[in-house]
């Protein structure tokens, strides 16, 4: 709708209460009729004085507002940045879209990066880590495309491609042959409610006859920091599959410890800013000391990712860590770099 006469603060004001009229579902019809219906509107707003765009050009900027909304799930407000920033949006979503459902997963690739034993010092894992570049010649990382990756609802596609290649090279790599080999994925919340997770899963393992128990999968928790019953019962079908789950992004500040005993898994991979400047901070050290305890009390190992300095490496050890995995080591390799460094897991 036009508006004269008022200014944007108004407009957002209108904007917001049009909203919340959104924020419960709308009855409609009556008697045996009636049924909820669920709406979700995006709100725009764009000041056409300030502007002097032509109709064209107008109807651009008004769908990429429109888009803005959307992705903020709230009223936007069109200015350059934001304009800027949906319309490098839409291109991602446009590429990420046709690089995973029309050009077989063109621009992706798969990095590893060794997982340490934190007493021998040997590789025994590998954690996949997904590539994609775009189309326009950019390396995007994948805390910017998975997010997009997810909203889009293409996670699927992605990770059945992960996983399968990625078991298919640890095989071809003769890895599962190792006794104390495990390979990690990591998994998206949103897999973690899908009923035929663990169905996907065995599947993968059955194709590559890739033993289970050479799998790990890296969860992480929910916004309430606790599982439901439908990701219990994902984890509780991984489990009896024989494959591990980890716990990743274990951190300090909004972990209570109490829960360690609690939780499903057998393994945690406590956060990079767990163990930064770990060296000089005493209280950290401590803390670091109490959750390997507390974690070894409950059966559950314990990995420190982010290892950079050697300093680290042995206050982490002398705490009692059972895996590191960081650049000291190693940075995540492609496939032809790890390929060259396989004896280092038998050395
Ligand atoms: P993450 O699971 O926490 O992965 C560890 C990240 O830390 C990786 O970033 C890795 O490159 C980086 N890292 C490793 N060692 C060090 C170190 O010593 N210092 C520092 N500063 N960083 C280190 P990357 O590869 O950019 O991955 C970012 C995130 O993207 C991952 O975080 C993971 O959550 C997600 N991701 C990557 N691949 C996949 C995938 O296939 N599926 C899903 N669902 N998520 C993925
Ligand atoms: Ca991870």
């Amino acid at each position: 709708m036009a508006m004269r006469g008022i200014d944007s603060s108004e407009a957002e004001d209108i904007g917001r209460r049009v909203m919340a009229r959104f924020d419960r579902p709308w009855l409609l019809g009556t008697g045996e009729e009636q049924t909820y219906l669920f709406a979700t509107p995006a709100v725009a707003i764009v000041e056409l004085d300030a502007m002097g765009a032509s109709q064209s050009e107008l109807l651009g900027i008004l769908f990429r507002t429109l888009s803005a909304s959307r992705i903020q799930s709230g009223v936007a407000l069109y200015n350059e940045t934001l304009d800027r920033e949906v319309h490098d949006q839409l291109r991602m979503e446009e590429a990420l879209e046709r690089c995973i459902r029309q050009e077989g997963m063109e621009g992706f690739a798969l990095h590893y990066q060794p997982i340490v034993n934190a007493v021998t010092g040997k590789w025994c894992g590998l954690e996949a880590l997904c590539r994609w570049n775009a189309p326009w010649n950019g390396a995007v990382p994948p805390d910017t495309f998975i997010p997009v990756v997810e909203r889009m609802g293409l996670i699927h596609p992605l990770s059945h491609w992960v996983t399968n290649l990625a078991v298919a090279q640890c095989k071809e790599w003769g890895l599962d042959t190792l006794e104390d080999f495990v390979l990690n994925i990591n998994v998206s919340p949103i897999q973690m409610r899908d009923p035929l997770m663990v169905e996907r899963v065995r599947e993968v393992l059955e194709r590559y006859s890739y033993p289970s128990t050479k799998l790990a999968l890296e969860i992480t928790e929910g916004t309430e920091f606790r599982f439901d019953a439908q990701e219990e019962a994902v984890i509780e079908g991984l489990q009896r599959l024989g494959v591990a789950v980890v716990l990743d992004d274990f951190g300090t500040g909004y972990s209570t410890f109490g829960r360690l005993r609690k939780l499903p898994v057998e393994i945690l991979k406590t956060e990079r800013t767990m163990i930064e400047n770990i060296e000089n901070d005493s209280y950290n050290q401590y803390l670091l000391q109490v959750v390997v305890e507390l974690a070894h009390a409950a059966n559950i190992k314990v990995v420190a990712e982010g290892v950079e300095t050697q300093r680290e490496q042995e206050v982490l050890a002398d705490k009692g860590v059972d895996f590191m995995q960081g650049f000291l080591f190693s940075k995540p390799l492609t496939p032809g770099e790890l390929s060259g460094k396989l004896h280092m897991f038998t050395a």
